[in-house]
């Protein structure tokens, strides 16, 4: 499958990166057109990694001057062979191997990688110029947070150390990284990814629903329905989109026909997050809540969520009003809000979207 999307590029230095060979003390030069593809890779989501055999230290510090080394992630420079190096990068980054693409313009370096990683594509440095046009490094969409997946990936590593280190109970953790939550009105720019997030989040995902592109465009015209997007960041950097909330608005009562959250977030409470925010919220318009769910083989987690707020299976003249889900087995979960405290490990900003809108 010549056309899968390459998620990441790992580079040789010497005479493909740039030109001249660093032990042999060459004046080096990094050519435009290559720091051009670098950067627009990585606009594009790629990711890119090196493997070159040189002393780590002089090498990335190359990189460092001419301001380049924060595109490269998990480097790998040494003496090992490089096939090592493109299989640590990968696991490293968790990508199966046919994900991965390797550029070198020595003969022998693609051969022993392509020998021990048949699945990992090679290139020569002759073809650097066009790999941009190529429609392996194309992908059909670039959402926000691809845009920023390099950057994710980087503060998500700087989290995961001090994590390590951490040796506090966890609340205090989930504090000391200062996570900050929006809660937004979805617009178009926001629908790839919050596409994604519905056909991507099967464990967080109350119904199992994944709403398509055209469900979700039509959705965002709609006056009765709210689309809204959640990301969420600390002070390492962006998480990204995190969750998606679909809220039909009738009389006296909310309709949460979907509530979906990465599982990457799990571990902040992001969903519990989000449904404290929406019952505070509900309260103050004083409607009911009924929330759709459909249990799932995987998203139990979000049943709990549901219950742990307050949910119950009681029934309610409110539920007259809603929608009948599609699918049969679905449930009305209801609740009468109360007013709700801001939780203790995320602040959370949100535009006024409830309850006056003026559409
Ligand atoms: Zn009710």
């Amino acid at each position: 499958m010549p056309d899968q999307p390459v998620k990441c590029l790992v580079w040789d230095l010497d005479n493909t990166l740039w030109r001249g060979t660093l032990l042999e003390g060459d004046d080096l030069r990094l050519p435009d057109e290559v720091r051009e593809v670098v950067t627009t890779l990585d606009a594009r989501g790629i990711l890119q990694s090196v493997a070159s055999k040189n002393d780590h230290a002089p090498a990335w510090r190359q990189l460092e001057r001419w301001g380049v080394a924060e595109y490269f992630l998990l480097p790998e420079i040494g003496w090992g062979p490089k096939s090592e190096s493109v299989r640590r990068i990968a696991d490293g980054l968790r990508f199966a191997y046919s994900a991965v693409a390797f550029v070198d313009d020595q003969p022998t370096e693609r051969a022993e990688v392509a020998f021990h990683l048949p699945d990992v594509r090679c290139y020569t440095h002759d073809e650097v110029p066009g790999l941009p046009h190529r429609p392996e490094f194309t992908p059909l969409v670039v959402t926000e947070d691809a845009r920023q997946r390099r950057r994710m990936y980087q503060a998500n590593a700087r989290r995961t150390a001090v994590r390590r280190d951490f040796t506090g109970p966890d609340q205090e953790f989930l504090r000391s990284l200062e996570l900050r939550m929006r809660i937004d009105r979805a617009t178009d720019r926001d629908l790839a990814r919050v596409e994604e997030l519905t056909r991507r989040t099967s464990q967080m995902n109350a119904t199992g629903v994944h709403y398509s592109d055209a469900a979700l465009r039509r959705l965002l015209a709609d006056a009765g329905h709210e689309v809204l997007v959640t990301t969420l960041a600390d002070r390492f950097g962006p998480h990204g989109a995190v969750g998606v909330v679909l809220v039909a608005r009738k009389e006296g009562v909310w309709q949460v026909k979907l509530l979906a959250t990465s599982c990457r977030v799990v571990q902040f409470g992001a969903g519990a997050v989000i449904l404290n925010w929406l019952v505070d919220r509900a309260f103050a318009a004083g409607v009911h809540l009924v929330a759709d769910f459909r249990p799932t083989e995987r998203n139990r987690m979000m049943e709990i969520a549901y219950r742990f707020a307050g949910f119950t299976t009681d029934p309610c003249a409110c539920t007259t009003v809603c929608d009948r889900p599609d699918e049969a087995d679905t449930q009305h979960l209801h609740l009468v809000p109360t007013p709700r405290d801001a939780p203790g490990t995320i602040r959370v900003t949100a535009t006024d979207l409830f309850p006056a809108r003026g559409r």
